[in-house]
């Protein structure tokens, strides 16, 4: 994998990380402020269920019920701000308000499920408040509740005793329910409901929102760094390392192969002369005498020779054709797609060419080639021999010339 891609899938994991940690913190965040709205209408109403009730005991009771003899329901706080929030309820679908008592006086307000398991909560804990939220049917409801303490002994008048209950009351409700209640005893509570679907689903879109802008400027930020990091740091390092490549696999003096690279790359060539089933022959060339021009005419006329002669066979040979420095005044010309008798008409071109002009130095060089031709199943070294032994046969017979 190169360091492109390897780049690109960290940033990509990195910017997939953030936008899930943002949309994680994002969803308890929305989510919280969407209970917040709920929890604040629940108070409100909560308030106006309360303040119908403190009306009734202090101002209306007082008017209708100040016989004791007489009953009449609209006096009772909890009565009024139930028919009242219901009323108001009309206009606010799904809103509830009840208040239930573990053994009221109307049956029909008796606490049962999740009314009672709030009351008992209430009864238990002592709390200012609970709260408990349901989920039934995809329906999402939020619970808020206070209770309701026994703590004027008005109360006591229709909650005490049959006895000292008004006889109206009884005629309405009979002697058997809504009596022993004690002063500072929870007896029920008073219990506002409201669906939190609506607002759940307002979160969510919120949500989708949010990550649809977050995924949008991830993106961008993605494409940027990438762009970036190409410019600054990737481009700079693939052509620093080509450099290096090219480098490695180059002779300095001369320009041609090294060694190294020549063998790489007629390995390459082997395998695909094999694969397509074509020719391929091999030649190994070296300068005659090559230590006397040092000796005569100077170490750096010798290089000059060795650069002259590069020059030559490049100008001379095929683009497919490859040549590489061995060592010291040691040549390989790699011939992809010739046969030997093509590769020895090369050959012999290229050994005129060679031989024919003076050097640098003033005088024309000898060269010595040995040619041969690849054979199926023939490996690399094997090959390498064969046209060794071939140059070595053309330095025996007298040098300055090409055996096949
Ligand atoms: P032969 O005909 O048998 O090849 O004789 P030769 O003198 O050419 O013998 P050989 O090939 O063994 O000698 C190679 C010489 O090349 C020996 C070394 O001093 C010289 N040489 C090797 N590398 C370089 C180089 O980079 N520059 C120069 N100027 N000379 C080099
Ligand atoms: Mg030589």
């Amino acid at each position: 994998m190169n360091l492109k891609t390897r780049l690109n899938i960290a940033l990509g994991a990195c910017a997939v990380v953030a936008v899930l940690l943002a949309g994680l913190y994002m969803r308890g965040q929305l989510r919280e402020r969407a209970m917040g709205e709920v929890q604040r209408e629940a108070e409100l109403h909560m308030e106006a269920a309360t303040a119908l009730r403190g009306y009734t005991a202090e101002h209306v009771r007082p008017l209708l019920n100040s016989d004791p003899a007489h009953f009449q329901v609209e006096a009772v706080p909890s009565f009024a701000a139930t028919t009242a929030m219901t009323e108001l309820h009309r206009r606010y679908p799904g809103v509830s308000y009840r208040e239930v008592a573990l053994n009221p006086t109307n049956p029909s307000n008796r606490a049962t499920g999740i009314h009672a398991e709030i009351v008992e909560a209430l009864r238990s804990t002592d709390a200012e408040s609970v709260q408990r939220q349901t989920s039934e049917n995809g329906q999402h409801m939020l619970y808020f509740a206070k209770p309701l303490k026994v703590k004027d002994s008005a109360c006591l008048v229709c909650h005490s005793t049959p006895a000292a209950a008004p006889p109206a009351m009884l005629v309405a409700y009979g002697d058997q329910h809504g009596f022993g209640w004690k002063m500072g005893e929870t007896v029920g509570a008073q219990i506002v409901s409201l669906p939190m679907t609506v607002p759940l689903e307002r979160a969510q879109q919120s949500l989708w929102q949010f990550l649809a802008g977050a995924c949008g400027v991830v993106l961008a930020v993605f494409l940027a760094l990438n762009a970036m990091l190409r410019r600054v740091l990737l481009n700079p390092i693939a052509s620093r390392h080509g450099e290096l490549h090219r480098q490695a696999r180059e002779d300095e003096l001369t320009g041609a192969i090294n060694r190294r690279g020549f063998l790489e790359a007629a390995e390459s060539a082997l395998t695909r002369a094999a694969t397509c089933e074509e020719d391929l022959s091999l030649a190994m060339f070296d300068i005659d005498r090559f230590k006397q021009i040092n000796d005569q005419h100077g170490h750096a006329a010798g290089d000059a020779v060795l650069r002259e002669v590069v020059r030559r066979v490049h100008g001379r040979v095929r683009s497919s054709d490859l040549l590489g420095r061995l060592g010291g005044d040691e040549f390989a010309l790699l011939l992809p797609d010739a046969a030997i008798e093509q590769a020895r008409i090369l050959c012999t071109m290229l050994h005129t060419t060679l031989q024919k002009e003076p050097y640098p130095h003033g005088e024309p060089v000898g060269i010595s080639l040995g040619v041969a031709q690849w054979q199926r199943g023939e490996d690399l070294q094997a090959l390498l021999g064969r046209a060794d032994r071939a140059l070595y046969e053309a330095k025996r017979n007298g040098r300055g010339r090409v055996t096949c």
